[in-house]
């Protein structure tokens, strides 16, 4: 993809529950090919998550404040449609999706192919996870948080502290 006088837009939709470093990469390599990058947080009831949509919004958006992401801006907010209607309403000509090993491929592989089907002009574009970064998921960082495993090599300083608030309010 090349930014080549037309203005590209892309979205990065996720759960971002929490976001973590992995999540970051992405976002920072994904802003090199777009003129403005819309990250995306999904409501996603179906995986119970432990922050609220509100609150995932929040820490994205503290996590990419320091973010340098020159030519393009970077934007964070909540949506709750369809991603293919989002994405076509955010008038974005792409989807960016961080791709682990295998784990990940049944999954995306099969949300291209739907919405390829629904909106054949608005591409998916993959971006491989960092071998640094392979391993890191948010549904594991809080399983070895919650268990008081190490995670500060995987999430910023903001997310450690509202992940500490949160088992803290668990506690009492
Ligand atoms: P979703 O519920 O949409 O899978 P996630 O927040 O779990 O939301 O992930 C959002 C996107 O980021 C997905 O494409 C996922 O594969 C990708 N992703 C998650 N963790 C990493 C990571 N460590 N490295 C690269 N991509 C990742």
């Amino acid at each position: 993809m090349e930014k080549s006088g037309k203005y590209i837009t892309g979205v990065y939709p996720g759960t971002f529950d929490p976001i973590t470093k992995g999540h970051l990469h992405i976002i920072q390599r994904a802003s090199k090919l777009v003129d403005r990058l819309i990250v995306g947080v999904a409501p996603n009831t179906r995986k119970g998550p432990l922050f609220s949509q509100e609150e995932r919004v929040k820490l994205v958006s503290e996590d990419i404040a320091n973010m340098h992401a020159k030519h393009c801006e970077i934007e964070v907010e909540a949506f709750d449609e369809l991603l293919i209607h989002y994405v076509q309403r955010k008038k974005a000509q792409c989807i960016f999706r961080g791709l682990r090993a295998t784990s990940d491929f049944e999954y995306e592989f099969q949300m291209t192919g739907m919405n390829a089907q629904m909106e054949p002009d608005i591409e998916t574009v993959f971006l491989m996870a960092s071998d640094k970064y392979q391993f890191v998921s948010s549904s594991f960082i809080k399983e070895i948080h919650a268990l008081d495993g190490d995670i500060s090599k995987f999430v910023t300083p903001a997310v450690l502290s509202a992940l500490e608030q949160k088992k803290n309010q668990r506690k009492s």
